[in-house]
Protein backbone atom coordinates (compact mmCIF):
# COMPACT_ATOMS: atom_id res chain seq x y z
CA UNK A 1 0.00 0.00 0.00
CA UNK A 2 1.50 3.52 -0.68
CA UNK A 3 1.88 6.08 1.98
CA UNK A 4 1.98 9.71 1.70
CA UNK A 5 5.09 11.08 1.44
CA UNK A 6 4.02 14.09 3.64
CA UNK A 7 3.60 12.52 6.24
CA UNK A 8 7.24 11.28 6.65
CA UNK A 9 10.06 13.09 8.13
CA UNK A 10 13.69 13.67 6.12
CA UNK A 11 15.26 10.89 8.04
CA UNK A 12 12.27 8.39 7.61
CA UNK A 13 12.34 8.80 3.99
CA UNK A 14 16.25 7.92 4.16
CA UNK A 15 15.51 4.82 6.10
CA UNK A 16 12.61 3.69 3.69
CA UNK A 17 15.08 4.44 0.58
CA UNK A 18 17.64 2.51 2.08
CA UNK A 19 15.46 -0.88 3.17
CA UNK A 20 13.68 -0.71 -0.47
CA UNK A 21 17.91 -0.94 -1.90
CA UNK A 22 17.16 2.82 -3.00
CA UNK A 23 19.98 4.98 -2.43
CA UNK A 24 19.74 7.48 0.27
CA UNK A 25 20.79 10.59 -1.45
CA UNK A 26 17.56 10.05 -3.88
CA UNK A 27 15.71 11.59 -0.56
CA UNK A 28 17.04 14.62 -0.60
CA UNK A 29 16.13 15.01 -4.55
CA UNK A 30 12.40 14.03 -4.04
CA UNK A 31 12.47 16.86 -1.44
CA UNK A 32 13.30 19.17 -3.30
CA UNK A 33 11.38 18.56 -6.31
CA UNK A 34 7.90 18.28 -3.68
CA UNK A 35 8.83 21.11 -1.27
CA UNK A 36 10.90 23.66 -3.65
CA UNK A 37 9.17 23.06 -6.80
CA UNK A 38 5.88 21.56 -6.04
CA UNK A 39 5.85 18.64 -7.86
CA UNK A 40 2.79 16.03 -7.14
CA UNK A 41 4.48 13.41 -9.31
CA UNK A 42 7.16 11.19 -9.46
CA UNK A 43 7.28 11.10 -13.04
CA UNK A 44 8.12 15.12 -12.90
CA UNK A 45 11.07 14.80 -11.34
CA UNK A 46 13.65 14.94 -13.97
CA UNK A 47 16.78 14.16 -12.27
CA UNK A 48 15.22 10.55 -11.42
CA UNK A 49 15.34 7.81 -14.23
CA UNK A 50 12.12 6.52 -15.51
CA UNK A 51 12.29 2.95 -13.22
CA UNK A 52 12.99 4.74 -10.04
CA UNK A 53 10.06 6.91 -11.05
CA UNK A 54 8.19 4.00 -11.22
CA UNK A 55 8.86 2.76 -7.90
CA UNK A 56 8.72 5.73 -6.19
CA UNK A 57 5.09 6.06 -7.40
CA UNK A 58 4.31 2.65 -6.42
CA UNK A 59 5.62 3.47 -2.38
CA UNK A 60 4.43 6.61 -2.32
CA UNK A 61 1.73 9.76 -3.26
CA UNK A 62 2.10 13.11 -2.71
CA UNK A 63 -1.02 14.36 -1.51
CA UNK A 64 -2.90 17.21 -1.88
CA UNK A 65 -6.58 17.86 -0.81
CA UNK A 66 -9.47 19.39 -3.04
CA UNK A 67 -10.03 22.99 -3.49
CA UNK A 68 -13.64 23.33 -3.15
CA UNK A 69 -14.19 26.70 -3.27
CA UNK A 70 -11.74 30.17 -2.62
CA UNK A 71 -13.12 33.76 -1.49
CA UNK A 72 -11.04 37.08 -2.08
CA UNK A 73 -11.76 39.80 0.17
CA UNK A 74 -10.95 43.58 -1.14
CA UNK A 75 -8.07 43.30 0.96
CA UNK A 76 -5.86 40.53 -0.91
CA UNK A 77 -6.91 38.17 1.69
CA UNK A 78 -7.57 34.41 0.32
CA UNK A 79 -9.90 32.23 1.84
CA UNK A 80 -9.59 27.97 0.80
CA UNK A 81 -12.27 25.41 1.70
CA UNK A 82 -10.58 21.99 1.21
CA UNK A 83 -12.14 18.75 0.96
CA UNK A 84 -10.10 15.99 2.79
CA UNK A 85 -9.87 12.47 1.26
CA UNK A 86 -12.39 11.49 3.75
CA UNK A 87 -15.13 14.36 2.82
CA UNK A 88 -14.36 16.27 5.91
CA UNK A 89 -13.90 20.13 5.30
CA UNK A 90 -11.29 22.29 6.46
CA UNK A 91 -10.62 26.11 5.73
CA UNK A 92 -7.06 28.03 5.68
CA UNK A 93 -6.19 31.36 4.52
CA UNK A 94 -3.58 33.34 2.77
CA UNK A 95 -2.71 36.96 3.95
CA UNK A 96 -0.66 39.10 1.29
CA UNK A 97 0.57 42.41 2.50
CA UNK A 98 3.71 44.34 1.27
CA UNK A 99 6.12 43.16 4.14
CA UNK A 100 5.01 39.67 4.15
CA UNK A 101 3.13 36.98 2.73
CA UNK A 102 1.22 34.58 5.29
CA UNK A 103 -0.93 31.57 5.64
CA UNK A 104 -2.81 30.55 8.42
CA UNK A 105 -3.31 26.99 8.45
CA UNK A 106 -5.72 24.63 10.35
CA UNK A 107 -4.77 21.74 12.72
CA UNK A 108 -8.02 19.95 13.49
CA UNK A 109 -11.54 19.91 11.27
CA UNK A 110 -13.52 21.44 13.96
CA UNK A 111 -12.76 22.10 17.82
CA UNK A 112 -13.32 20.55 20.91
CA UNK A 113 -12.37 23.91 23.02
CA UNK A 114 -15.74 25.63 22.57
CA UNK A 115 -14.34 29.19 22.71
CA UNK A 116 -17.58 31.42 22.52
CA UNK A 117 -16.11 33.86 20.54
CA UNK A 118 -15.29 31.85 17.65
CA UNK A 119 -17.15 29.87 14.61
CA UNK A 120 -14.79 27.26 14.73
CA UNK A 121 -16.01 26.53 18.17
CA UNK A 122 -19.55 25.63 17.23
CA UNK A 123 -18.79 22.89 15.49
CA UNK A 124 -17.34 20.67 18.06
CA UNK A 125 -14.56 18.10 17.51
CA UNK A 126 -14.40 15.89 14.54
CA UNK A 127 -10.71 14.62 14.30
CA UNK A 128 -7.37 15.85 14.18
CA UNK A 129 -5.41 16.30 10.88
CA UNK A 130 -2.65 14.43 9.77
CA UNK A 131 0.73 15.75 9.07
CA UNK A 132 0.44 15.58 5.20
CA UNK A 133 -3.42 17.45 5.36
CA UNK A 134 -1.69 20.10 7.29
CA UNK A 135 1.86 20.86 5.28
CA UNK A 136 -0.51 19.77 2.17
CA UNK A 137 -2.52 23.58 3.22
CA UNK A 138 0.68 25.51 2.53
CA UNK A 139 1.40 23.93 -0.75
CA UNK A 140 -1.79 24.66 -1.46
CA UNK A 141 -1.52 28.03 -1.37
CA UNK A 142 2.12 28.12 -2.99
CA UNK A 143 0.00 26.40 -6.43
CA UNK A 144 -2.81 28.73 -6.23
CA UNK A 145 -0.32 31.64 -6.04
CA UNK A 146 2.63 30.41 -8.77
CA UNK A 147 4.99 30.45 -5.68
CA UNK A 148 7.03 27.62 -6.85
CA UNK A 149 10.57 27.78 -7.50
CA UNK A 150 11.00 31.82 -7.71
CA UNK A 151 11.57 34.37 -5.36
CA UNK A 152 8.06 35.26 -4.16
CA UNK A 153 7.88 33.01 -1.11
CA UNK A 154 5.47 32.50 2.31
CA UNK A 155 7.00 34.24 4.65
CA UNK A 156 5.05 33.78 7.49
CA UNK A 157 3.00 30.25 8.73
CA UNK A 158 0.53 31.04 11.84
CA UNK A 159 -1.37 28.01 13.55
CA UNK A 160 -4.60 29.69 13.71
CA UNK A 161 -6.87 28.20 11.86
CA UNK A 162 -9.67 25.23 12.89
CA UNK A 163 -8.86 23.34 16.04
CA UNK A 164 -6.82 23.81 19.24
CA UNK A 165 -2.42 23.08 17.45
CA UNK A 166 -1.39 21.61 20.99
CA UNK A 167 -4.08 18.93 21.06
CA UNK A 168 -2.74 17.56 17.85
CA UNK A 169 1.02 18.48 18.63
CA UNK A 170 2.56 15.26 17.09
CA UNK A 171 1.16 16.42 13.68
CA UNK A 172 1.92 19.67 13.78
CA UNK A 173 5.30 19.42 15.19
CA UNK A 174 6.12 17.10 11.82
CA UNK A 175 4.68 19.32 9.91
CA UNK A 176 6.32 22.04 11.19
CA UNK A 177 9.94 20.16 10.93
CA UNK A 178 9.21 19.61 7.41
CA UNK A 179 8.57 22.80 6.38
CA UNK A 180 11.13 24.05 8.07
CA UNK A 181 13.96 21.69 6.97
CA UNK A 182 13.43 22.68 3.65
CA UNK A 183 16.23 25.27 3.88
CA UNK A 184 15.77 26.37 0.20
CA UNK A 185 11.79 27.59 0.50
CA UNK A 186 11.92 26.75 4.14
CA UNK A 187 11.13 28.65 7.16
CA UNK A 188 12.98 29.98 9.81
CA UNK A 189 11.57 29.11 13.40
CA UNK A 190 10.79 32.94 14.06
CA UNK A 191 8.45 33.44 11.14
CA UNK A 192 6.26 29.99 12.54
CA UNK A 193 3.65 30.75 15.28
CA UNK A 194 1.69 28.46 17.36
CA UNK A 195 -1.36 29.30 19.03
CA UNK A 196 -3.07 27.79 21.78
CA UNK A 197 -5.86 28.34 24.02
CA UNK A 198 -3.74 27.82 26.75
CA UNK A 199 -3.05 23.61 27.39
CA UNK A 200 -0.64 24.27 30.21
CA UNK A 201 0.39 20.74 30.65
CA UNK A 202 1.09 20.41 26.95
CA UNK A 203 3.18 23.88 26.70
CA UNK A 204 5.36 22.63 29.69
CA UNK A 205 5.72 18.97 27.64
CA UNK A 206 6.76 20.47 24.33
CA UNK A 207 8.28 23.65 25.32
CA UNK A 208 11.71 22.49 24.48
CA UNK A 209 11.25 20.25 21.15
CA UNK A 210 8.36 23.35 19.60
CA UNK A 211 11.04 25.22 17.36
CA UNK A 212 9.01 28.14 16.97
CA UNK A 213 6.88 31.33 18.49
CA UNK A 214 4.51 30.46 20.76
CA UNK A 215 1.04 32.93 20.83
CA UNK A 216 -1.03 32.24 23.80
CA UNK A 217 -4.96 33.44 23.25
CA UNK A 218 -5.50 34.94 26.71
CA UNK A 219 -8.26 37.47 25.87
CA UNK A 220 -9.15 38.19 29.64
CA UNK A 221 -7.16 39.95 32.13
CA UNK A 222 -8.45 37.70 34.50
CA UNK A 223 -10.01 34.13 35.27
CA UNK A 224 -14.02 35.28 35.77
CA UNK A 225 -13.90 36.58 32.42
CA UNK A 226 -12.25 34.13 30.50
CA UNK A 227 -13.82 31.32 31.87
CA UNK A 228 -16.83 32.94 30.86
CA UNK A 229 -15.89 32.91 27.39
CA UNK A 230 -12.87 30.19 27.01
CA UNK A 231 -14.50 27.01 28.44
CA UNK A 232 -10.94 25.75 29.10
CA UNK A 233 -10.16 28.30 31.45
CA UNK A 234 -11.95 26.07 33.98
CA UNK A 235 -9.53 23.35 33.52
CA UNK A 236 -6.22 25.20 32.95
CA UNK A 237 -6.42 28.41 34.63
CA UNK A 238 -4.48 31.63 33.60
CA UNK A 239 -2.00 31.23 36.53
CA UNK A 240 -1.51 27.95 35.37
CA UNK A 241 -0.79 29.43 31.10
CA UNK A 242 1.37 31.70 32.41
CA UNK A 243 3.74 29.40 34.28
CA UNK A 244 4.23 26.91 31.75
CA UNK A 245 4.76 30.00 29.76
CA UNK A 246 8.01 31.19 31.61
CA UNK A 247 8.95 27.08 30.85
CA UNK A 248 8.92 27.71 27.21
CA UNK A 249 10.54 30.94 27.50
CA UNK A 250 13.48 29.64 29.90
CA UNK A 251 14.18 27.22 26.28
CA UNK A 252 13.70 30.23 24.18
CA UNK A 253 14.99 33.26 25.46
CA UNK A 254 15.40 34.79 21.74
CA UNK A 255 11.64 34.31 21.40
CA UNK A 256 8.93 36.46 23.22
CA UNK A 257 5.65 35.35 23.81
CA UNK A 258 3.35 36.79 22.61
CA UNK A 259 -0.46 36.81 24.18
CA UNK A 260 -3.36 37.31 21.72
CA UNK A 261 -5.94 39.47 23.58
CA UNK A 262 -9.31 39.56 21.50
CA UNK A 263 -11.17 42.86 22.54
CA UNK A 264 -15.08 42.24 22.68
CA UNK A 265 -17.48 45.34 24.08
CA UNK A 266 -18.58 45.43 27.18
CA UNK A 267 -17.14 42.10 28.61
CA UNK A 268 -12.83 42.27 28.06
CA UNK A 269 -12.41 46.17 27.08
CA UNK A 270 -12.45 48.29 30.03
CA UNK A 271 -9.93 50.43 31.16
CA UNK A 272 -9.70 48.10 34.24
CA UNK A 273 -9.52 45.55 32.17
CA UNK A 274 -6.66 46.81 30.67
CA UNK A 275 -4.83 47.76 34.20
CA UNK A 276 -5.41 44.30 35.30
CA UNK A 277 -3.18 42.68 32.06
CA UNK A 278 -0.45 45.24 32.10
CA UNK A 279 -0.54 44.45 36.28
CA UNK A 280 -0.19 40.36 35.22
CA UNK A 281 2.41 40.58 31.71
CA UNK A 282 4.44 42.79 33.04
CA UNK A 283 6.97 40.45 34.88
CA UNK A 284 6.74 38.59 31.56
CA UNK A 285 8.89 39.32 28.41
CA UNK A 286 5.52 39.49 26.38
CA UNK A 287 4.06 41.04 23.57
CA UNK A 288 0.17 41.68 23.04
CA UNK A 289 -1.60 41.95 19.99
CA UNK A 290 -4.86 43.55 20.39
CA UNK A 291 -7.51 42.25 17.78
CA UNK A 292 -10.68 43.60 16.84
CA UNK A 293 -13.72 40.85 16.94
CA UNK A 294 -15.08 39.92 14.18
CA UNK A 295 -18.67 39.16 14.37
CA UNK A 296 -20.58 36.84 12.66
CA UNK A 297 -24.07 35.40 12.31
CA UNK A 298 -25.47 33.64 15.76
CA UNK A 299 -23.03 35.20 17.79
CA UNK A 300 -24.24 37.89 20.59
CA UNK A 301 -20.71 39.09 21.03
CA UNK A 302 -19.83 43.27 19.35
CA UNK A 303 -17.32 44.68 18.31
CA UNK A 304 -15.28 46.85 20.21
CA UNK A 305 -15.04 50.87 19.27
CA UNK A 306 -11.87 52.13 17.75
CA UNK A 307 -11.23 54.59 20.95
CA UNK A 308 -11.93 51.99 23.20
CA UNK A 309 -9.20 50.02 21.74
CA UNK A 310 -6.82 53.00 21.49
CA UNK A 311 -7.43 53.60 25.16
CA UNK A 312 -6.77 49.93 26.07
CA UNK A 313 -4.02 49.76 24.10
CA UNK A 314 -2.04 53.02 25.84
CA UNK A 315 -2.79 51.42 29.16
CA UNK A 316 -0.59 48.68 27.86
CA UNK A 317 2.32 51.01 26.59
CA UNK A 318 2.52 53.45 29.84
CA UNK A 319 3.76 50.38 31.19
CA UNK A 320 6.12 48.99 28.27
CA UNK A 321 4.02 46.41 27.48
CA UNK A 322 4.93 45.82 23.59
CA UNK A 323 1.84 45.96 22.09
CA UNK A 324 0.62 46.17 18.71
CA UNK A 325 -3.07 46.36 17.18
CA UNK A 326 -3.33 43.81 14.52
CA UNK A 327 -5.19 44.94 11.66
CA UNK A 328 -8.31 42.77 10.47
CA UNK A 329 -7.59 40.88 7.17
CA UNK A 330 -10.46 39.00 5.52
CA UNK A 331 -13.62 40.05 7.85
CA UNK A 332 -15.98 40.63 4.06
CA UNK A 333 -15.16 36.68 3.36
CA UNK A 334 -15.39 35.40 7.11
CA UNK A 335 -11.45 34.76 6.91
CA UNK A 336 -11.10 36.90 9.86
CA UNK A 337 -10.04 35.68 13.51
CA UNK A 338 -12.50 33.34 14.83
CA UNK A 339 -14.54 33.50 11.71
CA UNK A 340 -13.49 29.65 10.02
CA UNK A 341 -15.92 27.61 9.73
CA UNK A 342 -15.53 25.12 6.98
CA UNK A 343 -18.47 26.04 5.09
CA UNK A 344 -19.68 29.56 4.60
CA UNK A 345 -17.00 30.68 2.11
CA UNK A 346 -19.70 32.87 0.27
CA UNK A 347 -20.70 34.44 2.78
CA UNK A 348 -18.01 35.31 4.83
CA UNK A 349 -12.39 35.39 6.69
CA UNK A 350 -6.97 36.76 10.11
FE1 LIG B 1 -10.92 26.20 19.02
FE2 LIG B 1 -9.23 28.28 18.66
FE3 LIG B 1 -11.85 28.51 18.12
FE4 LIG B 1 -11.09 28.33 20.68
S1 LIG B 1 -10.56 30.01 19.25
S2 LIG B 1 -12.80 27.24 19.68
S3 LIG B 1 -9.32 26.93 20.47
S4 LIG B 1 -10.42 27.19 17.08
Amino acid sequence: MKSGILNHSADELKAILKEAGIPTFRASQIWEWIYRFGKTSFHDMTNIGKLLQGRLDEMFYIYRPQVINTAKSSDGTIKFLLRLSDTSTIECVYIPDVKRKTICVSSQVGCAMGCKFCSTGRLGFVRNLSAEEIISQFLIVKDYTNMWGCDDRLSNIVFMGMGEPLLNHQNVLRAIYNVMLDTEAGLSRRKITVSTCGISPIIRKISKELPCRLAVSLHAPNDEIRSSIMPINNTYNIASILDACKEYYSHHKFLKITFEYLLINGINDSKSCAIELRDLLKPLNAKVNLLRFNEWSGCEFKTSTGMKIQTFANVLKECDVEVSIRTRRGADIMAACGQLSSGNINSHAI
